[in-house]
């Protein structure tokens, strides 16, 4: 292991993944430390969705402008991400959701996505298996750019790239600590040896707290459990994903024809529990069953679980802190996968002393101190 980088990357998902990327192109001496294997934390659980409907305009921007890097990725990296664009139909149950619906649809038209209210014989010609009755709709919003990819190739595609590079990526080797001298990092210490840095990000997902304490920083990120499920291939059915932010549903069909979803378990927990529940099980099968009657009876092949890192209002917590060269990457409770290429590009950009492409400031972790901070409304759980 290198006894000094430029910048040492806490955590091999995504977001790890995707900086070590960006800063490496731009000629930094990068290592990311992953005390696991690559993509084993949040990313390598998660949902695969992409999606540009959002009820900020923080995080509308940082998926809108990640979709376009999404869609040009496969090429760039060199590696196919299995992107497709089928959309996503998100749930409209009553005028309440309908008068939030149409705040955030002229927020989203206003910064150029191709998003609109649809109704009954539009949501079953989009996907003829919804039965909109059980589905409990008015109607729905619909965004034809939004998508999934497959995160562990976009992971490796870019660990690979970062690589090819010239940056270094250890697997099983964690962080144990961070040595801050005057204010300021200056050296991450693992359990194969020191390296020497004069910054730090900490990409390190549900265990960013952890992280964050080592550097002697406070956060007010929670790891939630959080369940998803996928079942034995079917002939294609639909193209988009499916959501509901009231019912907490999401399910899409995948490229080899499974469909893969989640649903908040009854016995969803704060802190470090790793089980998967049966309630899940019966709770997921039975939603999805309203949702989609001729999806009742197919046979599920795994259930698993995963970490979303929530924040008090949803939204990530990018950027610098108090400690000097320390950077947070962190915070992305349920949607880090879908924005990670913008948030690598903004944070290389600052790292690199850039002009950002948008501003992060209402990302830093100091938006916490002064409290009134706007909460992300769309999303599931
Ligand atoms: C069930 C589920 C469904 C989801 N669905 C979606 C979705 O559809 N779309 C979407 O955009 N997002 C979704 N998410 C959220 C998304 O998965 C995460 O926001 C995203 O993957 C976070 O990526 P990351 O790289 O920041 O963190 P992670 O992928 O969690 O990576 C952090 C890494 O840090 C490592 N690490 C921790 N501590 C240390 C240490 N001390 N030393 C070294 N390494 C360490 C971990 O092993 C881990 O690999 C979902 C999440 C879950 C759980």
């Amino acid at each position: 292991m290198k006894s000094k980088a430029d910048v040492v990357i806490v955590g091999g998902g995504i977001n790890g993944c995707a900086l070590a990327y960006e800063l490496s192109r731009r000629g930094k001496e990068v290592v990311v430390l992953e005390k696991r294997w690559l993509a084993h934390g949040a990313t390598g659980r998660c949902g695969a969705g992409i999606r540009q409907q959002w009820s900020t305009e923080e995080n509308a921007l940082l998926a809108k402008r990640s979709v376009a890097i999404f869609e040009h990725l496969s090429e760039e990296l060199g590696h196919d991400i299995e992107l497709r664009q089928g959309g996503y139909l998100i749930a409209i149950h009553d005028e309440d959701d309908m008068h939030q619906a149409k705040e955030n649809v002229a927020m989203q038209r206003r910064i150029g996505l191709p998003v609109r209210i649809i109704y009954e014989d539009e949501i079953r010609e989009i996907a003829p298996i919804l039965d909109v009755k059980g589905m409990d709709a008015i109607a729905a919003t619909f965004c034809s750019t939004d998508g999934h990819a497959n995160p562990f190739l976009t992971t490796y595609a870019y660990a690979r790239a970062a690589e090819r590079h010239g940056a270094s990526i250890h697997k099983f080797t964690e962080v144990k600590d961070i040595r801050v001298n005057e204010g300021r990092v200056t050296a991450v210490v693992t359990d194969s040896g020191v390296i020497t840095t004069p910054v730090v990000v900490n990409a390190a997902g549900a265990w960013s707290p952890h992280i964050s304490r080592m550097a002697g920083i406070a956060m007010p990120n929670q790891p939630v459990r959080k369940e998803a499920l996928v079942t034995e291939p079917l002939r294609r059915l639909f193209d988009c994903m499916v959501i509901s932010f009231k019912h907490g549903i999401y399910f899409s069909q995948q490229d080899h024809g499974q469909i893969l979803g989640g649903i908040p378990s009854p016995e969803e927990t704060t802190g470090y529990h790793e089980e998967p529940t049966y309630s899940f099980l019966r709770h997921m099968a039975y939603m999805l069953g309203r949702y989609a009657p001729p999806l009742k009876h197919i046979n599920i092949l795994r259930q698993w679980t995963g970490y979303y890192d929530v924040t008090p209002d949803a939204l990530p917590i990018l950027g610098t802190t108090d400690v000097e060269g320390f950077i947070q990457c962190n915070g992305f409770s349920g949607h880090g996968f879908m924005i990670a290429p913008m948030t690598a590009r903004l944070l290389a950009q600052l790292i690199c002393g850039e002009k950002l492409e948008m501003p992060i400031d209402r990302l830093n972790i100091s938006r916490f101190k002064g409290g009134g901070v706007v909460k992300e409304k769309s999303v599931v759980g």
